[in-house]
């Protein structure tokens, strides 16, 4: 296959803090053009089965997908996972854990809220997480606009969930290491997600690209809906300095919250190896 695909191969369901299910995503996305999909949840793949069932009723193509919360150097990372074996047992396992701190987390981030005057924030989030067990920063800022507090879901971020702001709770996810190997051994390709998005010095970035690959992950994403133009040049260059495959994903959560729709990104510059080609033998 060529890299004049439409793959959107990051996207979000109600499975982690999209709004749409995963049938509702496979049809827009179809709609929008898409001929392969990924349906990539934070932390969490039990919405598989029903994506892959979802695409082929709208006959595209599907890869399996997730994207696992990782720590490096201090700074939260998004590693997506692509075309693993979604029964198995060692990644199921290693995404529970990882899952395992948030509703902790999401208490102390209530608390944190509740002393600069914000009361019920953990109830009010809960109320938007359609998985429990994925409570996350999005259902926060879903519920802080429903407050009446922010006016969009950027401003919470800008205002209270980020870094120094009230609201934000530092907290440690997996390592680089298992994330890249639950997806590698379960069958899959490792994907560093929207890299442009960290605030890595150049030494750091270097350092995550080339740690990445010692354990085994063999793309990173270039077009991304998180990614300026200027940006899908950088990374591009990024991908060909490091022998990495390119990766392609709107990173869509919600019609009302997105820039970027499902399969509405331009197509991947030339010159690099597109990551479906390294998983022509998982496509369904
Ligand atoms: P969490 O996994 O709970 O830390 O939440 C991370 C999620 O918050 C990301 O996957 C995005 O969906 C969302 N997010 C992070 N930063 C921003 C931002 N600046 N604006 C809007 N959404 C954001
Ligand atoms: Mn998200
Ligand atoms: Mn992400
Ligand atoms: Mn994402």
């Amino acid at each position: 296959m060529t890299s004049i695909l439409n793959a959107d191969l990051h996207c979000h369901s109600v499975v982690s803090d999209g709004t749409l299910t995963p049938e509702e995503l496979a049809v827009r996305a179809a709609a929008n053009g898409v001929e392969l999909w990924a349906l990539t949840d934070h932390d969490e793949i039990g919405g598989q089965h029903r994506a892959a069932a979802a695409a082929r009723a709208q006959g595209m193509k599907y890869l399996t997908g997730t994207e696992i919360s990782i720590t490096f150097a201090g700074q939260t990372v998004h590693i997506v996972g692509l075309g693993f074996d979604p029964d198995d047992t060692r990644m199921q396992q290693g995404l529970h854990q990882t899952r395992g701190g948030r509703g902790q987390r999401a208490m102390d981030m209530s608390d944190s809220l509740a002393a600069v005057g914000i009361r019920g924030a953990y109830e009010g989030a809960l109320k938007y997480a359609g998985n429990p067990e994925l409570i996350s920063r999005t259902h926060f800022a879903r519920f802080l606009v429903e407050a009446g507090i922010c006016r969009d879901t950027n401003e919470v971020f800008r205002k209270y969930l980020t870094e120094g702001k009230p609201g934000f709770v530092p907290h440690r996810w997996a390592t680089l290491r298992d994330a890249v190997s639950w997806i590698v051994d379960a069958g899959g390709q490792a994907v560093i997600a929207h890299p442009a998005r960290y605030s890595f010095s150049a030494n750091e970035e270097y350092a995550l690209f080339s740690e990445f690959k010692t354990h085994g992950g063999q793309a990173v994403e270039v077009v991304t809906g998180s990614h300026t133009a200027a940006e899908y040049v950088r990374y591009a260059d990024m991908a060909r300095e490091f022998g990495l495959a390119a990766s392609r994903g709107s990173d869509f959560h919600s019609p009302d919250e997105s820039r970027t729709d499902l399969g509405a990104l331009p197509y991947l510059p030339g010159g690099l190896t597109p990551v479906w080609e390294l998983l022509a033998g998982r496509i369904q």
